[in-house]
């Protein structure tokens, strides 16, 4: 398999420090807000990414961090008069769940930041105690100019950084050296004790004392969007490499491009956003999926209703297909040629940088192939048994679930009707519901 990373800027093979594990940690979101559909596609990708490294064999740990404090947060809490924690926790609540409903299920641990104040404390001291980080009367600041390989995930160099001054942040040496820990600046903020006073990390920090935590001072991979390689990743190397004197930090640097409106990112401060939830009021997760995945993760995606209209047709018409085959899955042996080119092409894409396009290409390629055949029996058990390890990867659903106004409310009612039957201990009756709705495609998790 080849993976590109944006540290060498090139594909390599992917190579592991331990045989068949993978490490990856992808930044989270700021909890201030609900989750547009440009997080939903960084998400959505690296979800695909995990979802074909398990299926080629990987065991994979997957953290995410939880930005929990924060500017933003504050910020809102000011605004709204509502404690900043519980913003914080509110809109992780709503995160998660909008995860859920994009198939995003993947992270197997989310780490919030303000769990982690003792591991951060520890590491900040011991960039201080190496001589790499210094305190001034507002906070811990990492000083550039002791680690001369500042920049080389987002090659730019010191120098250029100087456009980059803050002039509000006087207390520093050197303009381009960034907050390790910021000291209290008001009354009604969340502050943690330190050995430099009652304060807060800054945001580079929190990710490598979780990583360090979780994985060690090297792992594996490491993914986020393209507005993070700089300054947040480059700083993430940066403490890390300079704390453990280790290097590289992460060997794969995996950056997703950004979903686009009109050709602008689409983002929180330009106002032309749509969150999950709204989206999902009027498409299904699985077009929304789809139409992520017929992008490669690295190219940028223009955003509209019409080109997500196109992708609603596009999977309809692999559903359809997928429907019609109506076999049982079983183990078969099928010579079909236009199955077997299908799944070298759908492999080989994905073995080549995770090429999701170039993988549901192949799929119409079989699609198209199949049209003008007589398939076998075991032709169909074996078609539909590659669609289901394909469903698997992409995380979408191929079978149609036919959803007309006012099912949600059906449902209530017969679930409702179910819950009497369990109470009254009528489990016969209770599991035949449960048995039923499962036919039809419905998941039922007491
Ligand atoms: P944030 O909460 O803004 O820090 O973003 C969380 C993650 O979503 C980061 O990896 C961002 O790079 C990513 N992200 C934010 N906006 C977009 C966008 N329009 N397209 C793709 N990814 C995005």
């Amino acid at each position: 398999m080849d993976v590109y990373s944006t540290l060498t800027r090139s594909k390599e093979t992917f190579v592991t420090i331990n045989k068949n594990r993978v490490n990856l940690f992808v930044c989270g979101p700021t909890v201030y807000d609900d989750a547009h559909i440009g997080h939903g596609r960084t998400y959505i990708s690296f979800d695909t990414i995990k979802r074909y490294l398990e299926y080629s064999g990987y065991a994979v740990f997957y953290i995410q961090n939880i930005t929990d404090i924060d500017d933003k947060i504050i910020n809102r809490s000011k605004e709204s008069g509502i404690p900043a924690h519980d913003i914080a926790r509110k809109f992780e609540k709503r995160y998660i769940e909008d995860m859920t409903k994009l198939n995003v299920t993947g992270v197997n641990l989310f780490a919030r930041a303000t769990d982690h104040v003792d591991e951060i404390i520890d590491q900040i001291q011991r960039l201080l105690d190496k001589g790499f980080a210094y305190e001034t009367e507002d906070g811990v600041y990492f000083e550039i100019e002791k680690f001369p390989e500042f920049g080389k995930l987002s090659n730019r160099n010191i120098e250029e950084l100087e456009s980059h001054r803050d002039l509000a942040e006087t207390t520093k040496k050197n303009p381009q050296d960034f907050a390790l820990w910021k000291k209290r600046e008001g009354v009604d903020e969340p502050v943690w004790p330190s050995p430099w006073g009652d304060g807060r990390p800054g945001w580079h920090i929190e990710d490598t004392a979780i990583t360090e935590y979780y994985f060690g001072p090297q792992y594996d991979a490491h993914g986020g969007g393209l507005d993070l390689i700089f300054p947040h990743h480059e700083a993430e190397i940066t403490q890390m490499e300079a704390v453990s004197g280790k290097a590289p930090m992460v060997k794969f640097w995996l950056h997703t491009g950004f979903l686009n409106v009109n050709g602008e990112k689409m983002s929180k401060s330009l106002n032309n956003f749509i969150t999950i939830r709204d989206l999902l009021e009027d498409y299904d997760a699985d077009t929304f999926r789809f139409f992520v995945l017929s992008t490669h993760y690295r190219s940028p995606i223009d955003f509209s209703k019409d080109s997500l209209h196109q992708s609603q047709k596009s999977l309809e018409k692999i559903k359809k297909f997928y429907t019609a085959l109506d076999v049982e899955v079983s183990e078969v042996e099928s010579n079909n040629e236009a199955l077997k080119a299908a799944k070298e092409e759908f492999f080989a894409s994905m073995d080549d940088d995770f090429n999701t396009p170039k993988a549901i290409a192949a799929i119409f390629v079989l699609i198209n192939a199949c049209k003008n055949q007589e398939l076998s029996e075991n032709d169909k058990i074996a078609i539909k048994s590659f669609l289901d390890d394909v469903s698997l990867i992409l995380g979408i659903d191929f079978n149609i679930v036919e959803v007309s106004s006012g099912s949600d409310e059906l449902l209530d009612v017969i679930l409702n009707v179910r819950q009497e039957l369990r109470s009254a201990k009528q489990y016969d009756l209770s599991d035949k519901i449960r048995d039923n709705l499962n036919e039809l495609g419905y998941e039922i998790n007491d």
